[in-house]
């Protein structure tokens, strides 16, 4: 499959993607810094409540990890736009092609090194 290098206009579309999308994952680590502390289970908050926060901190957690993931990407990204090679494959080189990273900016590979992956 032929996958076309990036124009410019769309270069430049993907890297305010990323800068949008870095500052919108660093935000949310901040924000949710606080919920993802050990639940006190000594303070008497009634046990409804205290479900309901351990319930609310895995749940942070879990997210937490993903969107951590999804920085590390981003930030991987926009370095390797700095370094010039934005929207090659890392793994084949090839072009990974606008279509897919305009659904997804901070994606690694292309889509065939991906699959063979995730097999
Ligand atoms: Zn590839």
């Amino acid at each position: 499959m032929i996958v076309a290098e990036l124009e410019p206009d769309q270069l430049e579309e993907l890297h305010q993607a990323l800068l949008a999308e870095r500052l919108r994952l660093e935000e949310f680590l901040q924000l949710t810094k606080e919920g993802s502390k050990p639940v006190d289970l000594g303070t008497p908050i009634g046990r409804l409540s205290r479900m309901d926060a351990m319930q609310q901190q895995a749940m942070t957690k879990a997210s937490r990890s993903t969107l951590e993931t999804k920085l590390l990407q981003v930030r991987a990204s926009l370095e390797a736009y700095r370094k010039g090679v934005y929207g090659e494959c890392r793994s084949c080189e090839e072009p990974i092609g606008y279509p897919r990273l305009k659904a997804c900016p901070e994606a690694p590979f292309c889509l065939s090194c991906q699959d063979s992956r995730e097999r």
